[in-house]
């Protein structure tokens, strides 16, 4: 358009609306930030709020594996819903298990939508996603804000349901309204968060997921704190109690572990690699017991009741043989804890 010629502004709307430009938001709706709008979820969710439903009810979509409810419209919902199918698929072929069930994903158009949905303490200020083992269900927020975009959150939100639901310990019979659940977080923290991480940075293939791809925002930082001497050992985060503290170089640490158990570039050793990780995930859903039902009973329970301060001594139990398995399992014969850590500190620096 030449200087000088008058501009309609209707026509000039028109226009921004279609190329996805728009710049009229809904409240609530922050506009992105340089490299959010290539996120899909958000992408999607961008595009509805520029032709907003007048209808307040969620849009739902079923998947193999989930049933979305979208405050964000039909097209974030199908892909919200492909991606978690892709993803449950890709988990399933590398780590087994069978995840029963489907899980209720809810999208938010909004932080409040999302922090009133997720409310249960404490929702941390940046928290844009949460899976709630209780209730099995997960609550994302689509919005441009810091930190991964929406669909990294639901991915990582999605990791966190597939070990709950297929190696987390299931409660022996009697305890569970004792314990508030049908399982008990027993797959130790470092996994459940490295596992999560790494399906952070799944790429996108038709279904929205490629796995395998280097985290490059944990990468980054956890080659910048091996470097400067400041990244606790890899000991210190595989023996962390479950709900423990877990700051973001402690995500890097596991992210590395679980990312090199994973995906190794060499396919014999991935293959060895992931075999032993199956097998640790077997002593998890156990709970690190040799007779998980009897086990349980005769460490936790006295006159029928769980013992005082279960909670406490169930976490710590769950650190404690977090580490003695890791060892047991990921060791090659004869090599000590301080090799393994060496070994893996070279592969951190050669992933690219
Ligand atoms: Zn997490």
């Amino acid at each position: 358009m030449r200087r000088g010629e008058r501009t309609d502004p209707v026509l000039i709307l028109r226009l921004a609306v279609l190329l996805g430009v728009a710049q009229v938001m809904p409240a609530g709706c922050a506009l992105p930030r340089p490299g959010r709008q290539q996120d899909p979820l958000l992408a999607s969710a961008l595009s509805y709020q520029a032709f907003p439903d007048p209808s307040r009810d969620p849009r739902t979509c079923a998947g193999a594996f989930c049933t979305v409810r979208s405050y964000c419209g039909v097209p974030a919902a199908r892909h919200a819903a492909l991606m978690f199918d892709a993803e449950f698929r890709s988990l399933q072929e590398t780590l087994g298990g069978d995840a029963k069930g489907k899980t209720d994903v809810t999208l938010h158009a909004t932080l409040t939508d999302y922090r009133t949905a997720a409310g249960f303490p404490p929702v941390t200020p940046n928290s844009r996603g949460r899976f709630h083992p209780l209730t099995g269900q997960i609550h994302v927020a689509v919005v441009a804000e810091e930190g991964p975009g929406p669909s990294a959150v639901l991915r990582h939100e999605a990791a966190h349901r597939y070990l709950h639901a297929t190696f987390d310990f299931p409660v022996p019979q009697g305890y569970a309204d004792s314990v508030q659940g049908e399982r008990l977080l027993s797959v130790p923290w470092w996994l459940h968060e490295g596992l999560a991480a790494c399906m952070e940075a799944a790429g996108a293939d038709d279904n929205g997921f490629q796995a395998g791809l280097v985290n490059s925002y944990r990468h980054r930082e956890l080659r910048h704190r091996l470097l400067n001497r400041e990244c606790p050992r890899p000991r210190e985060v595989i023996g962390k109690p479950l709900g423990a503290p877990f700051n973001s170089t402690d995500y890097a640490v596991a992210w590395g572990i679980v990312h090199t158990l994973m995906y190794h570039g060499d396919p014999a050793v991935r293959a060895e690699r992931r075999q032993r990780l199956r097998a640790y995930l077997g002593e998890c859903a156990a709970a690190f017991f040799d007779e998980p039902a009897g086990d349980f009973e005769a460490e936790f329970v006295a006159s029928g009741q769980l013992v005082p301060d279960f909670d406490e001594l169930w976490r710590a139990r769950i650190a404690r043989r977090s580490l003695e398995q890791f060892a047991r399992t990921f060791l090659s014969e004869g090599q000590t804890l301080d090799q393994w850590e060496e070994q893996w500190r070279r592969e951190v620096f050669r992933l690219r």
